[in-house]
């Protein structure tokens, strides 16, 4: 098994394209003529500026941002802009309204109360975070600054199948874990973001997709480094930006316009989920944690009951190849994180083992 690659259901860092890979180790000294590394690179050098400008063009063409939307190459991880966000938007109004789905989005509405007032649009707490509310559901501040939401719950497994309506309230989304799975209009946003470890490239990059009109308005005390409008000025360039991460998204771009874009992702997507629901569905031994309403495509949650159970699956499980199934502590149990570049033969060979081990673990349940 050493010498072979598994199939990795890793939440993040996760499962890069392995075309990806091989181009980028069959670069990695001498990148395209250049004589050295990308790694190596002044990011000021040309070689750089090309790469660093063809990632941004490719990102625009495939998710189709407006031209009045800058794309921000940071290095503050998904967790920074959990600060960055009420430090420069909340100003307009002091207020901010946040829909608490999950962690991720728990920890951002923790962290922005630091900086005025914010309201619950919603808390699905109640349920474990296992369901995502309908719009008639969302209790709206019209007079907030900005409306908060995180699309995909990486931990949880629920993903939003409908873009709230805030009625003209700025809407701010973290797509960390499901951006470039489905075609997005980019339009109704403010602002866009995404750690890059989940769906696009190795850890070290976030990206920030934001309106030009949203920058420039930030709080005082804002640091420099959390300052849209520093970045935005000097097109993510006022330090280092992280210049390896970039080069890879540049490749992961590449690799999603020769699979059909975000609409050829979206398809493989549901293809790899629903295999995958429906064998669990299927089988009397597993419990699904999401409601069928709210189930994400990226991120599948799933238990047998019996944490001895569940222990045996993932770790036999790992011995046929399937890595990284044990679930968050949060939720126990398993998680299948599926993200773009899984093959749906991964998940099919999965769903194999999924009633092999049923088969083999029901005797007098
Ligand atoms: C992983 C994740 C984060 C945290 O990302 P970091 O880059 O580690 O800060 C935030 N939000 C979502 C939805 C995530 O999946």
């Amino acid at each position: 098994m050493s010498d072979q690659r598994v199939y990795n259901f890793a939440a993040g860092p996760s499962v890069l394209p392995l075309s990806v890979l091989e181009r980028a180790g069959s670069e990695i000294t001498n990148y395209r003529g250049s004589g050295m590394s990308v790694m190596e690179m002044s990011h000021r050098s040309k070689v750089f500026i090309d790469i660093f400008q063809q990632t941004q063009d490719k990102l625009r063409r495939l998710m189709n941002i407006p031209e009045n939307y800058r794309i921000l190459f940071l290095q503050t991880g998904a967790s920074g802009q959990f600060s960055a966000i009420p430090l420069n938007l909340i100003g307009t109004t002091g207020r901010a309204s946040y829909a608490v789905t999950g962690n991720f989005s728990h920890l951002a509405y923790q962290e922005a109360q630091k900086y005025g007032r914010i309201t619950l649009a919603c808390d699905t707490g109640d349920r474990n975070h296992c369901y995502i509310p309908r719009q008639s559901g969302l209790a709206l501040d019209p007079e907030a600054s900005y409306f908060y939401y995180c699309a995909n719950n990486t931990i949880y497994g629920t993903e939003w199948d409908y873009v709230p309506d805030t009625g003209g309230v700025p809407l701010v989304c973290d797509m960390s874990s499901d951006i470039l799975s489905m075609p997005v209009d980019v339009s109704k946003f403010g602002i866009i973001y995404a750690g890059a470890q989940k769906n696009m490239a190795p850890a070290g990059l976030t990206v920030v997709i934001i309106r030009e009109d949203l920058p420039g308005h930030e709080l005082p005390d804002t640091p420099l480094m959390m300052n849209y409008k520093t970045m935005v000025d000097k097109d993510s360039m006022y330090n280092t930006p992280p210049c390896w991460c970039i080069y890879m998204l540049g490749l992961t771009l590449d690799w999603v316009e020769e699979h059909g874009g975000p609409e050829g992702m979206e398809k493989l997507k549901w293809q790899r989920a629903n295999l995958l629901y429906e064998t669990l569905e299927r089988s009397p031994l597993f419990q699904l944690h999401a409601d069928k309403d709210s189930r994400s495509g990226m991120n599948v949650t799933f238990r047998t009951g019996s944490e001895e159970l569940d222990a045996k699956f993932v770790q036999e499980a790992a011995g046929a190849g399937f890595v990284n199934l044990k679930g968050h502590r949060k939720t126990g149990g398993m998680r299948a994180s599926i993200y773009n570049a899984m093959p749906v033969e991964g998940v099919e060979k999965l769903c194999d083992f999924i009633r092999a081990f049923e088969k083999n673990n029901s005797e007098g349940r």
